[in-house]
């Protein structure tokens, strides 16, 4: 089967926008260089906007009974939270569903819709002429193969190589600060622990399988750079030091240190090739929006992507991706960025 679009990346944006493009009878083949799915789950929750899309898809039955709403979310971690009921939505909640889970869910319907997820595969490299992309993919085994297609986009997350083969620059602001996760399968039962630690201002959040995640950002230790890994004797320190107890966590699942450099891909297109999610923004994860922000680029690329493939476009339909969805990244990178400061200037008072 000749190929229309390759998507490199099957994180969520790369899987939602291979079923974009399936579903507009678009051939669609995804490259994946993990040969297995992704465990562990960075993102927890889906917003309004998010389970609006998966709706208009006919996929909610899929996922509202693996996740539990809630009714709003924070906002720079400050105690008064917004509240997503007041929108004008039948979907007026955050789902709280593991990225994991997110992920098999559009994993499987890619291939309902007959894409070609190929995993093993990593890519690297892209060239472009007038006619079409040519790919150069490590296939498992290590033997290097060429892919050809119309275009090829890149959800390839932050380190995007699909963004760096296009030339394509990536400005913004190197990592200040770094927060903390860790997903622990035990904890103390004793509530107040949890209550303790919920207080200090650290997230608290159950996940599948009597797991629990904890969030903090510690005082002594958010300008540790994100590439020194966690301890569990560093974690039970710092909640410690934050609550007054370790609560009890042990037998770590995943211990994991996260920064807060801030970069916007300087365009999301140039000529064939074309990037969403990761690859075209990154920022600290505050209030959960990078997976929302990417799903929500995937389905505004995959119908115009699909257009032009089919023939159908007016001129400049394909530009509106990035007039449309830049300006969406730039405002999420910002309020990111004003969430950070406004955690730090929390912290600092609270531990002055
Ligand atoms: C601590 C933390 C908590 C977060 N919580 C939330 C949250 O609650 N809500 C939210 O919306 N967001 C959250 N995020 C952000 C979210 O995890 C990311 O924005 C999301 O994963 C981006 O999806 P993506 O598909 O664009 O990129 P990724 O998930 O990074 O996927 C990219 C894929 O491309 C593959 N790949 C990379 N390079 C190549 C290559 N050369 N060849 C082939 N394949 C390649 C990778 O293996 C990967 O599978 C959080 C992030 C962190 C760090």
């Amino acid at each position: 089967m000749s190929t229309d679009v390759i998507v490199v990346g099957a994180g969520p944006t790369g899987l939602m926008l291979a079923c974009e493009l399936a579903l507009a009878g678009v051939r669609t083949r995804v490259l994946e260089r993990r040969t297995e799915p992704q465990r562990d789950s960075r993102a927890l929750s889906l917003h309004p906007r998010s389970v609006e899309l998966m709706d208009q898809r006919g996929l909610l039955d899929r996922f509202l009974p693996l996740g539990r709403t809630v009714p709003g979310w924070h906002f720079a971690g400050l105690r008064t939270q917004l509240d997503f009921s007041a929108l004008d939505s039948r979907h007026g909640y955050t789902l709280f569903l593991a990225q994991a889970r997110t992920e098999a869910i559009l994993e499987r319907r890619a291939h309902e819709l007959g894409v070609e997820i190929s995993r093993g595969h990593e890519v690297l490299g892209v060239r472009q002429d007038g006619d079409g992309v040519e790919v150069e993919v490590r296939a498992p085994g290590g033997g290097t193969e060429t892919a050809h297609s119309l275009y090829a986009v890149g959800c390839d997350g932050g380190r995007s190589i699909v963004r760096q083969a296009a030339g394509i620059g990536f400005p913004g602001t190197d990592e200040t600060l770094t927060g903390v996760l860790g997903d622990f399968a035990v904890v103390d039962p004793q509530p107040g622990a949890l209550a303790a630690a919920r207080a200090g201002g650290v997230i608290v959040a159950p996940l599948e399988g009597g797991v629990t995640r904890f969030v903090y950002l510690d005082p002594e230790r958010i300008r540790v750079p994100a590439r020194e890994p966690v301890s569990l004797e560093e974690f039970r320190t710092s909640l410690t030091r934050i609550t007054g107890s370790d609560c009890g966590v042990a037998e770590p699942v995943w211990l994991s240190r996260f920064g807060n450099a801030t970069r916007l891909a300087e365009s999301y297109r140039s000529g064939r090739i074309l990037l969403a999610g990761d690859a075209a923004h990154i920022h600290f994860p505050a209030a959960g929006q990078g997976l929302n922000t990417g799903l929500q680029d995937a389905m505004n690329l995959g119908w115009k992507l699909a257009a032009v493939v089919g023939g159908w476009a007016p001129p400049g339909l394909l530009d509106g991706y990035d007039g449309e969805r830049r300006p969406v990244g730039r405002s999420v990178t910002e309020n990111t960025e004003v969430q950070t400061l406004l955690a730090e200037l929390t912290l600092v008072a609270q531990y002055r």
